[in-house]
């Protein structure tokens, strides 16, 4: 993806500023702020398309939030991606998404987003707090690697993927999955490095949120 990715950061960065206007010194972080900026314009509209499709308005998170540090959030202490009910904002620390820039590639930060925003689609769709009550930790992070996986088709039929964006993405994911240390029933869980990459899959195959919605009947036998 990187060449495509790459000229819509151009592009971006010509539509934000008028003909003529002096290049601007990079600020830190700004090939993240960059991903996050280009992946976050198309999941607005890939998510307002596909509400639009179920007959409904798609709101989209109220913020998107960076930090440096492990911050203080209405839903208590971020230390790492997440997405908060309370406020309807999603966090992200540079670090990650830096370190996945860095070590597998840009679409493997763009998948982190698309994850981070997934917890924010569930929670439009009722499917948050759902998960909470019932503690289907599992399934709502499984969930929303099937709709990471739902943007990924999109971004592919629009042809801004390229060869390996794909394999970045569940690398990503895979590289963030559960060791056999952390136990199935922990808040913390995520799922195996397996079943993560079989879901983003999943949603990319069928870019159905049907599908993705049976991660619950798989994982605890409920519709
Ligand atoms: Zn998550």
């Amino acid at each position: 993806m990187r060449v495509l990715w790459a000229l819509l950061f151009v592009l971006a960065g010509l539509a934000a500023a008028p003909p003529g206007t002096p290049a601007v010194a990079r600020e830190p972080h700004s090939a993240v702020g960059e991903v996050e900026a280009v992946t976050a314009d198309a999941l607005s509209e890939y998510w307002t398309g596909a509400f639009r499709r179920l007959g409904r308005v798609y709101v989209g998170p109220a913020e998107v939030v960076w930090f440096e540090r492990p911050t203080f959030t209405a839903c208590g202490i971020a230390s790492t991606a997440s997405y908060c009910r309370i406020d309807r904002t999603i966090y992200f620390g540079y670090d990650l998404l830096e370190h996945s820039l860095a070590t597998i590639g840009d679409f493997a930060a763009a998948t982190v987003v698309a994850h981070e925003w997934g917890h924010e689609v569930q929670d439009e769709l009722g499917l948050f707090r759902w998960a909470v009550v019932h503690r289907y930790w599992i399934g709502k992070e499984l969930q929303a690697d099937c709709y990471a996986g739902m943007f990924a088709r999109h971004a592919a039929a629009m042809g801004l993927l390229e060869e390996g964006d794909l394999e970045e993405g569940a690398a990503m994911l895979a590289s963030l999955g559960d060791d056999e240390r952390m136990k199935r029933s922990s808040p913390q869980a995520h799922g195996t490095p397996k079943e993560r990459v079989a879901w983003f899959r999943r949603g990319y195959q069928t870019g159905s949120l049907k599908v993705c919605k049976s991660v619950y009947s798989v994982l605890y036998h409920k519709p």
